[in-house]
């Protein structure tokens, strides 16, 4: 409600999304009903795979950190969040949040439970694991859970997520895990020495 009338629904949902709050995926109900998740759920059900491929995809990046440094991390970050957003807003409808535990979620994006918890579902998933929000949508944390049970590091989704800092927000979080393990491997290699 806006002084006394109703509020403006999903008629800006980019703008909407831009504040973090949630929007339902492709906002028309039909086009929901019509793309059914597909992909979303594709990805779901090959976590292991994808799971193989981050790992790999993620030791690349970091044999990359010289040349992320020589042009510079703030220089590259457009770009780079760029293709990250069309990506995986593709495989897996991110939202960017910029702190990205999928590798902990079974590949199953917990920003799109409407309620963004990030450490598991809420009370009212219906009998056939579907969202209580979005009756139409599979919840988010059922496909987590499912997920996570093809992963080698499954067990990775019992570990206790921070709150999500929303400063982070619409920033890549491909380059800030290899900023920081590139951090640590130095720090490691430092000690070695000393
Ligand atoms: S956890 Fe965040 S970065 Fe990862 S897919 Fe979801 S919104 Fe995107």
């Amino acid at each position: 409600m806006v002084d006394g009338k109703p509020g403006p629904g999903n008629a800006a949902p980019a703008k909407k999304a831009a504040t973090g709050a949630f929007t339902p995926a492709g906002v028309s109900p039909n086009r929901r009903a019509r793309r059914s998740y597909t992909i979303r759920l594709w990805s779901v059900r090959h976590s292991r795979f994808l799971e193989w491929f981050y790992n790999r995809f993620a030791s690349a990046f970091l044999v990359l950190h010289p040349l992320w440094k020589k042009l510079g991390y703030n220089r590259v970050e457009k770009p780079v969040t760029f293709v990250e957003r069309n990506v995986k807003g593709l495989l897996f409808d991110c939202r960017m949040c910029g702190q990205c535990v999928l590798s902990s979620t079974g590949m199953s994006c917990p920003m799109n439970c409407p309620k963004q918890l990030r450490n598991g579902p809420c009370g009212g998933v219906r009998a056939n694991g579907h969202c209580e929000v979005e009756p139409d949508m599979p919840c988010v944390w059922v496909q987590a859970w499912a997920g996570s049970r093809n992963m080698t590091n499954g067990d990775a989704i019992l570990k206790v997520q921070k709150p999500v800092n929303q400063s982070l927000r619409e920033t890549s979080s491909w380059l800030r895990v290899t900023a920081e393990a590139a951090a640590a491997r130095d720090t490691l290699s430092k000690d070695a020495k000393a």
